[in-house]
């Protein structure tokens, strides 16, 4: 029984790397104002968690008492359904308890991470649940004693038990991993040093790293930190300053090349070393075990885009035409091609999600409209609020969303895409009971890429400017380049690198250099000239050492959402009107089943080629349509 609080919130999780792909650092329109300044409407209202931090104070002696109760049950699962329903009864009611403690102090810290008492309320949570996994760690291995029959058994005479069937019988397939006794123990001890090449990578990349300051052509200088470098790469015109800092940025991660090499072959290691311990033929299949993904849809994925490449290289191309440019780089790649001064207040971005998800029905619209309506929202920047975007839930209350808004296009993008987790989790609150009501990864981010879909349809039916048509194109075709295309190419050198060890072939910086460099050339062909210095890049990709064979989630949620998108809004109205009704089942559905078989259940089978090919068909179209519009542009 695992407590699903003490990682990252699905959304949030999603939405912060999502970010990081998608949007670097776009300009602030509106300067942070103080949160007593911002209207309540445009704030949260923690009330219907707690009324104050007494109610708070209670629940977690509560939730200390409940706990001890929880711990009583030890040795009962054997006697009978009623026991072991008596248990998830308990778990539920403790369950939901801490999605309340849990999310009280972590949304006020969250908009003022400066307020100490807050976050020391924060930390005694991590503490309390730490206790709680503590004292109930005996459940699953006591349940998985029980022998699988007579489960099967107990939950077809126990209507009560139905809720659980999905997570029951999930532990039983899983458990087809799990050691004896004393492989579980030399497995936990193992889990102490899990964690230290994530750790060596993270004072590599952050404490010791020294970002260099270079000299551009106007005689002024940049320190190229991250947010510093991103942002030169999409306002500096000269592309010979872009040449030079991109070189000096990467060189920065490749002064320490040999130990970045190191740790990622401890990264490699590890997970060799956690498969074979655990009797699975490969990293990759540990990998997708605990969403039961099979390995082909990481491979078909890899396979057909690469096979798919053709869209992607045509839109560099046509970028590096209308950039006026006779070489094109990956130092090129964030420069707007036209600029615009187009603003778009909180208020029509509201409006304009709305209208968007009209296809999705009445109620659904609705729902949205009740959402957005105040109290759920932290709109605007304010002093010492966290940057990024979010959608965290409350179950029993329903979703909070984090926005920090400034008016620009790609602010409303990001509202639409958290609109669409946060929708997906009042429609799975709805009609799921707690055991299933959190989804995972695998399909959160198919919610919030439909969305932005909507959106996108509902922006370009109101425009016939060629401009604004334009840059709404480009910021489609960028979010495939950059949560599809680049993804996959990033899932592709992972796995190639994972086998590598695998096969007991070394790995050395030479390698990871040759490794990504061939595996970028094989993705951007001769429509990117690929400079030496960019062999370097898989050192500063820190999905590779935080989180292997996670990536590759963006582009399967990107290829399912493009084709849900297409049934939707495509074919005759019987067929639209189901597939519609297909994909607020998936909405609904939560976390009631595998994620391939709800996918399944919607219409997308990510086995097959024909989903992977409905993305690079897309990109295809949208290419063509820039390009038309672009003849336009005087
Ligand atoms: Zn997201």
């Amino acid at each position: 029984m695992s407590n699903r609080l003490l990682w990252p919130a699905v959304g949030l999780m999603a939405a912060m790397t999502f970010n990081a792909v998608a949007q670097t650092s776009a300009p602030t329109a509106k300067s942070p104002r103080n949160r007593s300044d911002v209207p309540a409407e445009f704030r949260w209202d923690f009330s219907p968690i707690y009324p104050n931090w007494d109610a708070w104070e209670a629940g977690m002696r509560d939730m200390e008492a409940k706990t001890d109760a929880f711990a009583a049950l030890k040795g009962t699962l054997k006697n009978g359904p009623d026991a072991v329903l008596k248990a998830y009864l308990s778990f539920d009611e403790i369950g939901k308890l801490q999605y309340r403690l849990y999310r009280y102090p972590q949304l006020q810290r969250d908009v003022d991470t400066r307020d100490q008492a807050v976050a020391g309320r924060f930390q005694r949570v991590g503490a309390l649940f730490a206790k709680f996994d503590t004292a109930t760690a005996w459940f699953t291995p006591e349940l998985l004693t029980i022998p699988q029959a007579t489960m099967q058994g107990w939950l077809d005479q126990t209507p009560a038990l139905a809720p659980y069937r999905f997570p029951i019988l999930e532990a039983y397939r899983k458990a087809a991993h799990v050691l004896d006794e004393k492989g579980e123990h030399l497995m936990s001890l193992a889990g102490r040093f899990n964690g230290t090449p994530r750790e060596t990578y993270s004072e590599l990349s952050t404490s010791d790293i020294k970002f260099p300051t270079i000299t551009l052509a106007d005689g002024s200088s940049a320190t190229l930190s991250p947010a510093s470098y991103y942002a030169l790469l999409e306002g500096n015109r000269d592309q010979a300053d872009r040449a030079k800092a991109a070189a000096a940025h990467l060189g920065a991660y490749a002064a320490t090349a040999h130990t970045y090499a190191a740790v990622y072959n401890g990264v490699l290691q590890r997970d060799w070393f956690i498969a074979q311990a655990r009797n699975f033929p490969t990293t990759l299949d540990a990998a997708l075990d605990s969403d039961a993904v099979p390995r082909q849809v990481v491979e078909t994925l890899i396979e057909a885009t690469r096979a798919g490449v053709a869209p992607l290289q045509r839109y560099f191309r046509l970028r590096k035409k209308l950039l006026g440019l006779d070489t094109y780089h990956p130092y090129d790649g964030s420069l707007p091609l036209y600029k615009s001064d187009k603003t778009y207040p909180y208020e029509t971005a509201r409006e304009l999600a709305l209208a968007s998800v009209a296809p999705l029905g009445a109620d659904y619209v609705s729902q949205y409209r009740r959402f957005v309506s105040g109290g759920r929202i932290d709109v605007y920047e304010s002093p010492g609020k966290r940057s990024g975007a979010y959608s965290a839930g409350v179950y029993g209350v329903g979703p909070y969303q984090l926005l920090n808004y400034n008016d620009t296009l790609d602010a409303v993008f990001t509202f639409a895409h958290e609109g669409g987790h946060a929708m997906h989790t009042v429609l799975s609150y709805e009609n799921q009971p707690f055991a299933t009501s959190d989804y995972t990864i695998f399909v959160a981010e198919v919610a919030s890429t439909t969305n932005e879909r909507f959106l996108l349809e509902e922006l370009l039916r109101r425009t016939t400017d060629p401009k604004e048509r334009f840059l709404l194109l480009q910021h489609a075709a960028d979010s495939i380049v950059g949560t599809y295309f680049t993804q996959v190419m990033f899932a592709d050198f992972e796995l190639q690198a994972h086998r590598l060890v695998e096969q007991g072939q070394p790995i050395t910086t030479a390698v990871l250099r040759k490794l990504y460099g061939d595996t970028a050339r094989a993705y951007y062909g001769d429509a990117m000239t690929l400079d030496p210095f960019y062999e370097d890049t898989w050192a500063r990709i820190s999905h590779f050492f935080n989180s292997p064979y996670y990536v590759y989630q963006y582009a399967t949620c990107f290829a399912s959402s493009a084709q849900l998108f297409k049934a939707m809004t495509t074919g005759t109205p019987e067929s639209r009107k189901a597939a519609t009704e297909r994909y607020l089942t998936l909405l609904k559905s939560g976390g009631n089943d595998q994620p391939m078989k709800q996918l399944q259940k919607a219409g997308v089978d990510l086995t097959q080629r024909a989903t992977i090919q409905s993305v690079i068909d897309q990109l295809d179209a949208l290419v063509t349509q820039m390009e038309a519009e672009a003849a336009k542009i005087r």
